[in-house]
């Protein structure tokens, strides 16, 4: 009798582990698509990036600031000629992404500026035109924050307060192996 359940409990723990595999197959399967590693990159915004970088843009203007869209989607060229900007050419470094490394690629990021009072593009990082005592800039990226984004100004590495970014739990690496957020 004894040997009987004890049997029974080890099939039943074995049922048990593989339903769970299934279980986190699925939830992983419902999430993303798996296109492959020649899986296009996308031209536009994912949609729901896109959707939720409209509320933003609402939600600032409510509160008296006015955020600009500067960048939404690179390709890997653009990426590319980006890494070279402060390295072999001219200018400031902007990024540590190489093409096919940023999120920009993926249409899963994009940055922003703000526009002041006189109607001007702004990267004050500083600047309180609602005057409220708190830094436009940083209120954006708060707004942003709640939504569940990922703020560049955050990073230790390389602060990068101008970009968003939202990830849905994939990595670059993943995302360079061709999966990609399902769209809802
Ligand atoms: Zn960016």
């Amino acid at each position: 009798m004894k040997k009987i359940n004890k049997d029974i409990l080890t099939w039943v723990i074995i049922i048990l582990f593989f339903t769970l595999i299934i279980i986190a197959y699925n939830q992983v399967n419902n999430k993303y698509t798996d296109f492959g590693e020649d899986a296009a990159l996308p031209a536009e915004l994912h949609p729901i990036v896109e959707e939720k970088k409209d509320i933003l843009l609402k939600k600032a203007s409510k509160i008296g600031i006015t955020v600009i869209i500067t960048e939404k989607v690179r390709s890997i060229k653009q990426q590319n000629e980006l890494y070279r900007q402060g390295r072999v050419k001219e200018g400031d470094v902007v990024t540590h992404a190489k093409g096919g490394e940023s999120y920009h690629n993926y249409g899963l990021a994009f940055d922003y500026a703000l526009e002041n009072q006189e109607g001007e593009l702004i990267w004050d990082i500083h600047y309180d035109g609602n005057n409220n005592d708190k830094s436009d800039w940083f209120e954006v990226a708060d707004l942003a924050k709640d939504m569940g984004f990922t703020w560049g100004g955050d990073w230790h590495h390389f602060k990068d307060y101008p970009h968003l970014q939202m990830d849905f739990g994939l990595s670059i690496r993943q995302l360079k192996n061709g999966l990609r957020p399902k769209a809802k």
